[in-house]
């Protein structure tokens, strides 16, 4: 995967203009205290990672695309080749959703901002 691309910067946690600076402090997401944390800008390139106050309110629906996205994917997958167990997916399915609120937060903020930035070089 080219490493300039926005699809990569999104999933691993980097700046969508240059790929190498992190995007949010922690790694992890579920560093309770810390998940939430962002970089103002880029420790690589200095990009600024918060264009304006209230930026990021549109990641909200970014995230409920992905909440949506994900159930209907694993809803799929579960009645095309799990249908035994489709009892269990809908008692587990909100568990795991709720796991992976932290998760998907970081992801709909990368997300939301990939899409008012352009990586540097390669890939557009
Ligand atoms: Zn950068």
């Amino acid at each position: 995967m080219a490493k300039h691309s926005r699809i990569y910067s999104v999933l691993f946690n980097k700046c969508p203009r240059c790929g190498e600076g992190d995007f949010f402090v922690s790694k992890s997401a579920y560093d309770l205290r810390n998940f939430e944390k962002m970089h103002k800008h880029c420790p690589h390139c200095g990009e600024n990672l918060v264009p304006e106050p209230g930026f990021y309110q549109g990641a909200l629906y970014m995230s409920y695309a992905f909440y949506v996205a994900f159930m209907v994917i694993v809803f799929l997958i579960v009645v095309n080749f799990f249908e035994q167990y489709l009892d269990y997916f809908l008692f587990g399915i909100i568990p795991i959703l709720i796991i992976l609120t932290p998760w998907f937060y970081r992801l709909a903020r990368r997300a939301w901002l990939a899409i008012f930035i352009k990586p540097a070089a390669g890939e557009v």
